[in-house]
């Protein structure tokens, strides 16, 4: 089984009306005209503007995603939308498990788990965040904490080529804070180790993102890391070319 290629996915979070259309205009076409290289580009818009950015991207190598979806197909959950809802609109992607809706939402490893199951049995690839709190990594609890989210939040079932896992330090999110260099090898390391304990023999196809204040000035420096595969950019990928600039690395 090959390796995907890298991917660079932007998270725009709760940012961005129509206006904001014009950024997803301009990376898709500094995507066409080369300028991510082999890599896979990303944008996960609001879900507001995910119908109206597919219009623009048909046809185009940029890829949509959402940032959540629900466990269930559909049914009686004012305000959510489901893995089949996104796939309707536009994306073939949703990042699940992102430590804002951990945190901010009360979302447990089991509650990861089955929005990852309802993403890919909608024909979606999921990114499944995982990463330690500040006084985890205090504590020395960045690996088991990184450990124990992964064996909790990936359904052994998930075909591996379809699951992208991003390590986000919480601590590093919208923080302009990054791990050094040993500590992303080490935690990446990590995480490769565990996703072959999922998927003996095939643990080596799924991307390992790195995410939390990755900008232009630092991107060489950590997509440089053994085993990132890409990255999950959130403040810094509202500007095409902010976001071009990280994607470009791989050009
Ligand atoms: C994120 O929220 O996924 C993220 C990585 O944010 P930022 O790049 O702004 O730190």
């Amino acid at each position: 089984m090959t390796k995907a290629p890298p991917l660079v996915a932007g998270n725009w979070k709760m940012n961005g009306t129509r206006d904001s259309l014009w950024e997803v205009a301009r990376v898709r076409d500094a995507v066409a005209s080369g300028g991510a290289g082999r890599a896979e580009v990303l944008i996960c818009p609001p879900a507001t503007l995910l119908m109206a950015a597919a219009a623009l991207c048909e046809g185009s190598p940029l890829k949509l995603g959402g940032q959540d979806c629900h466990a269930e197909p559909s049914g009686a959950f004012t305000g959510d939308i489901s893995a089949p809802m996104l796939k309707d609109a536009g994306a073939s992607y949703v990042i699940v498990g992102h430590s804002e809706r951990r945190a901010g939402h009360q979302e447990s490893d089991e509650t990861v788990r089955r929005k990852t199951m309802a993403a890919l049995d909608a024909g979606l690839c999921a990114i499944v965040c995982v990463g330690e709190t500040a006084p985890e990594r205090k504590a020395g609890e960045a690996l088991a904490v990184a450990g124990r989210q992964i064996a909790g939040s990936i359904p052994k079932s998930a075909p591996p080529q379809r699951i992208a896992i991003a390590y986000e330090p919480v601590w590093a999110i919208g923080s302009g804070l990054t791990p050094g260099l040993k500590e992303i090898a080490e935690m990446h390391g990590f995480i490769r180790e565990k996703l072959f304990a999922v998927w003996p023999g095939q643990g080596g196809v799924t991307r390992i993102l790195y995410g939390g204040s990755v900008k232009p000035e630092n991107a060489a420096e950590l997509l440089s890391a053994k085993n990132v595969d890409g990255a999950l950019v959130g403040g810094a990928s509202l500007s095409a070319e902010a976001f071009m600039k990280i994607a470009g690395f791989y050009r």
